[in-house]
């Protein structure tokens, strides 16, 4: 399989088209932001990680039954996916407040949650991604209503291999972003699971593994998304 040209280029990633009409291959870029694109910055070698970190993930989850878009990772910056239609909805999963939840509600930060909780997210970056709810993407056309019965039941069954995943090597899932597309008729997990996208506090001593890190120049980022890569990647 070719490398052709490219197709678009995210803030973390670029996208190529290949020789295979439903293959595309994702670059994975050391180029950090947050809050909408306002801070920018690197890490150094985070694309290699995330890309080994996301490629392992996708694996387990496929062993667990659920379809992603993964197929190979043939280096270390590269995955070979199968091309989505995005849905342009972020599917953000919650099982502690942190984040703009503990803003938006009063909640203090690490504050466990009854039942894990789902929002949706506008994706759109000049709007800065607003919060939206299943009747905007009912009435908006962005999903069918059965699509987002598939992308809820998806989401919590994510939810619940990963917090595993992560509570054996003593990691709290706190909280995570995911991205859904259609491929042939089928609703399929796209884009990337890493510590970009995901909230991972050590279990014991409650340390930030994860982009915050970044967010809030807490130090030793580069060394904490490599713990997260040797718990993840090395066992
Ligand atoms: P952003 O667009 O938010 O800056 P990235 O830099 O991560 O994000 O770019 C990756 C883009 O590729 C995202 O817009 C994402 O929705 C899209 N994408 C992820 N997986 C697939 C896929 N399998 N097929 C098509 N597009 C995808
Ligand atoms: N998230 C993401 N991309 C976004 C917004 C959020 O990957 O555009 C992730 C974020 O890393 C966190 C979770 O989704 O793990 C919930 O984010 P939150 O709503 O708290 O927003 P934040 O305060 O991080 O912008």
């Amino acid at each position: 399989m070719k490398r052709l040209e490219k197709i678009y280029e995210g803030k973390a990633k670029i996208i190529y088209s290949t020789d295979n009409p439903d293959l595309l291959i994702q670059y994975f870029k050391d180029d950090a932001t947050a809050f909408n694109g306002v801070k920018k910055g690197t890490i150094v070698d985070k694309g290699v990680v995330n890309n080994q970190i996301s490629s392992r993930i996708f694996k387990y989850l496929e062993e667990k039954g659920i379809s992603t878009h993964f197929v190979d990772q043939p280096t270390d910056r590269e995955m070979v996916v199968k091309k989505l239609e995005i849905v342009p909805v972020e599917v953000v999963m919650r099982n502690v407040v942190a984040g703009s939840l503990a803003k938006r509600t009063g909640i203090a930060e690490g504050t466990p949650l009854k039942q894990p909780i789902i929002e949706f997210y506008y994706k759109n970056d000049p709007l800065g991604d607003p919060m939206i709810n299943e009747y905007h993407i009912a009435a908006f056309g962005w999903a069918a209503p059965r699509e987002m019965e598939e992308i809820k039941s998806l989401g919590s069954r994510i939810n619940e291999a990963l917090s595993e995943f992560f509570r054996e090597r003593k990691i709290r899932l706190v909280d995570f972003k995911l991205e859904f597309g259609r491929h042939k008729g089928k609703i399929l997990l796209g884009d990337e699971i890493s510590p970009d996208g995901c909230r991972l506090w050590d279990w014991e001593t409650g340390e930030k593994m994860d982009k915050d890190r970044f967010r809030f120049d807490l130090g030793s980022v580069e060394e904490k998304y490599r713990q997260v890569y040797r718990l993840v990647c090395q066992d």
